[in-house]
């Protein structure tokens, strides 16, 4: 492992540049870490959403959320404030746009429900959004989806808890929240990216979400390369190769180019 800290201090990319040159494809995993620069906190770094606010981790529980029509209210109302509603993308996120540009992204697996990366113009096709997309809600009961942008006008209009308009059933955003299982489909392309590349570049994540972290050691046993992008240390900075402890938006352009 390498760590661009390790250098007295002076952080260096020179390995993981060299890596990501040398590789021919190419899985990027991103978090929350790599939205910090567009204005949405992240969860679990130092300024997170739960780090300052602990309760606010209910809201994302799904029993909690299906039992409690107040916990229900609360997640509505936040987000009418959402950050994401006005975010911009990136200069990382334009980078990961340029290096999908490239043909050398095999896939890009987010654990992000921002939509950033699609806005920055990679790809749709190319990107698994593990953890849902806060752009959609669902129907609890029926499956049915519906954009966003409608169910928080019905919130503004003053319905605190909007049903479902097919079958009356409990409205949610179309991510994924704890106790909740992943999308099967998401999860089997995002496990064969991780077992087919060259490289996984580990953005912005305190990789401690699973099954979402697990593509990590897959793409180890399957002999691939490994560069961690974050501040903070993660649970797999010892099998990395090299782990870059530098802002996301030094690290990232520099990285792609
Ligand atoms: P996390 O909050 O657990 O970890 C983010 C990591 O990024 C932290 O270790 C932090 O130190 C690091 N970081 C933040 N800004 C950085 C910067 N500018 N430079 C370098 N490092 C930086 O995030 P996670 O592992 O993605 O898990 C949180 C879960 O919450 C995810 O599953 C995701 O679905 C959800 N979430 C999504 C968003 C979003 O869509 N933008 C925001 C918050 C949480």
């Amino acid at each position: 492992m390498d760590s661009g800290l390790d250098r007295g201090g002076n952080p260096s990319l020179g390995l993981a540049q060299r890596l990501l040159a040398g590789a021919g494809t190419v899985v990027v995993l991103t978090g929350a870490g790599i939205s910090t620069d567009s204005g949405i906190p992240d969860f679990r770094g130092p300024n997170g959403v739960w780090t300052k606010n602990p309760e606010a981790e209910k809201l994302a529980t799904l029993s909690a959320y299906l039992a409690d029509p107040e916990i229900r209210r609360r997640a509505w109302r936040s987000r009418l404030d959402s950050p994401t509603w006005t975010a911009r993308p990136n200069v990382s996120h334009l980078a990961l746009a340029r290096l999908a540009g490239s043909g050398k992204l095999h896939t890009l697996v987010t654990q992000n429900i921002d939509g950033l990366h699609q806005a920055a113009g990679t790809d749709p096709d190319l990107i698994v959004e593990l953890h849902g997309t806060m752009h959609q809600v669902m129907c609890m009961s029926c499956d049915r989806r519906s954009p966003m942008a409608e169910t928080l006008d019905r919130v503004r209009a003053g319905e605190e808890d909007p049903p479902c308009r097919e079958c009356g059933g409990i409205l949610k955003s179309a991510t994924i929240s704890f106790g909740q299982d992943l999308v099967v489909e998401d999860l089997r392309r995002a496990t064969r990216a991780a077992t087919e590349c060259d490289l996984m570049l580990a953005i912005g994540s305190s990789l401690g979400v699973f099954p979402a972290a697990g593509l990590v050691p897959i793409a180890r046993e399957n002999h691939a390369a490994l560069v961690i992008v974050n501040a903070e240390e993660t649970g797999f900075d010892s099998i990395a190769d090299a782990v870059v402890r530098v802002p996301i938006g030094e690290a990232v352009p520099a990285l792609v180019g």
